[in-house]
């Protein structure tokens, strides 16, 4: 059993030491201990399912045994050395993930963040293209360091500091959005807004396939591919930000952005790459890389051995247990058993997504689709009390996000629509 300390002195000390802006779910603070596969525990060992895998990080499952053995041998052999000597485990690394990449995406660049590898991403659009202006997509979430916090476009996480030039464009979000799942419409405005709102040209373009904090909004069909033409012939390149919805989770793909059937110029990632390690990844074209050169490139933890052999674990393991068509299989039963909730429950506003990355809208009103803010709250702390934690997100606070390991079975699919179906009948 766990000895540690308790909640209460936790959240106290993290009050007093660490920043005002950090923010937790549950009135009561949940102080988690320990971590295997689908499930977390808290400190006096009850077990809940994990719905949230650490706001979708963890990819293969907590604490998996694969994973952690290869972290666990590489970090007794030799943790760090940079770059500036070889060692093979970056390269082993680098090679196995380009291999996943499509097209020309053969370069890949290691970094320690989400953020971090947007930051690289824009700094390479910018340098490739000639130009400055980005464009992003409104409710999207890239980042919260000062360049990426630009990208990010919902209000909740923007300091008010100065962005650079960044565009945001209208969302093509087939539920809320005004045109509904008309790509063509978004696009058109998209074209409408480099017209009049810049000089024309552009660096870049960044879009989640699936928006994740935004909660699991997927883009109309079909807009990828008519916004990178338009990008493309405004001068810019195309980034895919797969932090959240790349590795396998989608089911359908290995990247979200195979759904639109798009190849980006640029791919970012993180979070589920690493499995809980602090990792993330740029790939992209040798043809963009070779702006990179002018110029000494460095990042002291890119790529360290230990993050290597985890990130390389990660992969083995994805293939090995074949992720990506569990995903598929779980994710479609889930979505479908949460949409025949939708004909015996109104709140439920919207179900979407696509395998484990799936969001459920609430609201009080379906024609008027007013945010159900307070009886998400309830749910989600009822939901606690039934031992599942799910995420909240969107910016209104009234979409769940069931974003889980990817180790979650249909068992875990049931239990969690089951649970939801009681939590609305106790409202
Ligand atoms: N992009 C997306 C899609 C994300 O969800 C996040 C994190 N929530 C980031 C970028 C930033 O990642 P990090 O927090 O590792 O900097």
């Amino acid at each position: 059993p766990y000895k540690g300390p308790l909640a209460d002195d936790v959240f106290a000390r993290r009050k007093k030491f660490l920043g005002p802006s950090l923010f937790h779910f549950y009135q009561k603070p949940l102080n988690i201990v320990e971590g295997k596969m689908q499930y977390l525990f808290d400190e006096n060992g009850r077990r809940y399912l994990d719905a949230f895998a650490g706001i979708v990080t963890i990819s293969c499952g907590h604490c998996h045994p694969e994973v952690l053995n290869a972290i666990m041998e590489q970090s007794k052999l030799l943790q760090h050395t940079t770059t500036i000597y070889l060692h093979h485990a970056i390269a082993d690394f680098a090679e196995t993930l380009a291999s996943k990449m499509p097209g020309n995406l053969k370069v890949v660049y290691f970094v320690n963040s989400g953020s971090e590898a947007n930051d690289l991403a824009m700094l390479m659009a910018r340098l490739y293209t000639g130009n400055i202006g980005m464009i992003s997509l409104r409710n999207a979430y890239h980042g919260g360091s000062s360049s990426t916090i630009g990208l990010t476009a919902m209000n909740t996480w923007k300091y008010p500091i100065p962005e650079g030039e960044v565009h945001h464009v209208m969302n093509p979000d087939p539920y809320r959005g005004i045109f509904g799942s008309d790509a063509s419409s978004y696009a058109r405005e998209l074209q409408d807004h480099i017209d009049y709102g810049t000089s024309g040209k552009v660096a870049g373009f960044i879009a989640e396939t699936i928006q994740g904090a935004g909660g699991a909004v997927e883009l109309a069909p079909g807009y990828l591919k008519l916004a990178y033409d338009i990008i493309h012939k405004a001068g810019g390149v195309c980034i895919a930000d797969e932090v959240q919805c790349g590795f396998a989770r989608t089911g359908s793909h290995f990247w979200g952005f195979e759904s639109q059937g798009v190849i980006p110029d640029i791919v970012t990632m993180a979070k589920g790459i690493g499995n809980g390690l602090p990792l993330g990844a740029v790939v992209t074209t040798p043809e963009i890389a070779s702006v990179m050169a002018q110029k000494l490139q460095f990042n002291t933890f890119g790529g360290n051995p230990v993050c290597s052999a985890g990130g390389l674990a990660v992969l083995r393991v994805l293939d090995k247990e074949k992720r990506q068509s569990h995903c598929a299989e779980v994710g479609s039963h889930l979505i479908q058993r949460l949409r025949s909730l939708m004909h015996v429950h109104d709140i439920i506003g919207d179900v979407r997504g696509r395998g484990l990355m799936v969001g459920i809208e609430f609201v009080t009103d379906r024609k008027e689709k007013t945010p159900a803010k307070a009886e998400t709250t309830t749910m989600h702390e009822r939901f606690r009390e039934i031992g599942i934690l799910v995420g909240k997100g969107g910016m209104h606070g009234n979409v769940f996000r069931i974003k889980p390991p990817l180790c979650f079975t249909k068992n875990d699919a049931d239990f969690v629509v089951d649970a939801l179906d009681y939590a609305i009948s106790k409202l």
